[in-house]
């Protein structure tokens, strides 16, 4: 496996930008001052280690998480004129009428699945997504997870993430074409499920999924309508439902287009 750099890295990123560099004359006038770094183009770890920062101010505890948010460069998942946004909490458009969610999400959904029962002595073992979109979130739990399994039912966005995925060579991120409504029998059972679009209920499956001391951790319609995050607990005695915070998840739909 490629080893990325650890975190807070500081990536040469000017090697594309300035090839002219090292064909300049030797005696090169020095009035006129360097440019200025444009959005995250020259220094994309420094901006990730303020996001990183945010999180942990707004209350993400957990280490491994922030550091698997401060390593997955998000700006590489979001289309080119939107990378200046890539690092503020804000969920970015990526196709098909879709959203990245916004890392404040991803970083709390993620420190609630690393809470599942199973997850606490020996870390998380295999983990499902349900909703691969661009990828980003997928990229996070290959940090935090042996074998993550994501699924996503519209083939464009499930090409889009295996091409952002690619330069990161994380052998441990299965991507699938399919509807997670399903779940994947092919994974389980799953240390964690989560879900990165909303119903108005829990698909039997999902449960049935899910590992013994498993945790399933999705945003759910109430019956106002209003979408919550919800949390599954798979026990001895049987699913513990805990609902949290209002959430804005785009919706849970069947079928593969
Ligand atoms: N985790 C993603 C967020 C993508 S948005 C990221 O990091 O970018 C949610 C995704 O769920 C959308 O791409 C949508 O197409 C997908 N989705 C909705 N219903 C689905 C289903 N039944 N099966 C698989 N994917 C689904």
């Amino acid at each position: 496996m490629q080893r990325r750099p650890g975190f807070p890295a500081r990536i040469d990123w000017t090697k594309d930008a300035a090839p002219a560099a090292s064909l300049a004359p030797a005696r090169v006038r020095r009035e006129a001052p360097p440019p200025t770094p444009q959005g995250v183009g020259l220094d994309s770890a420094a901006v990730r280690a303020r996001m990183v920062q945010r999180l942990a101010a707004a209350g993400i505890t957990a280490v491994p998480v922030l550091q698997a948010m401060g390593n997955v460069e998000r700006h590489r998942f979001v289309d080119t004129a939107l990378v200046n946004q890539a690092y503020e909490d804000t969920s970015l458009p990526i196709g098909l009428g879709q959203t990245i969610s916004k890392p404040s999400v991803v970083a709390r959904m993620t420190e609630l699945l690393l809470g599942a029962q199973c997850a606490r002595a020996g870390g998380l073992g295999r983990v499902l997504e349900i909703g691969t979109g661009c990828g980003y979130q997928a990229a996070v739990l290959a940090r935090l997870a042996r074998e993550v399994y994501t699924i996503e039912r519209l083939r464009a966005l499930h090409e889009k993430a295996r091409e952002n995925l690619r330069p990161l060579r994380l052998a441990n991120v299965h991507l699938i074409l399919g509807d997670g409504m399903l779940g994947y029998a092919g994974g389980a059972p799953y240390a964690g499920i989560i879900s990165a679009a909303g119903g108005g209920s829990l698909p039997p499956q999902w449960c049935e999924q899910l590992a013994m001391g498993g945790r399933l951790v999705a945003p759910m319609a109430g019956v106002d309508g209003r979408q919550m995050l919800l949390v599954v607990d798979k026990t001895p005695k049987g699913l513990e439902q805990t609902v949290l915070e209002a959430v804005h998840f785009v919706p849970l739909k069947s079928g593969v287009v």
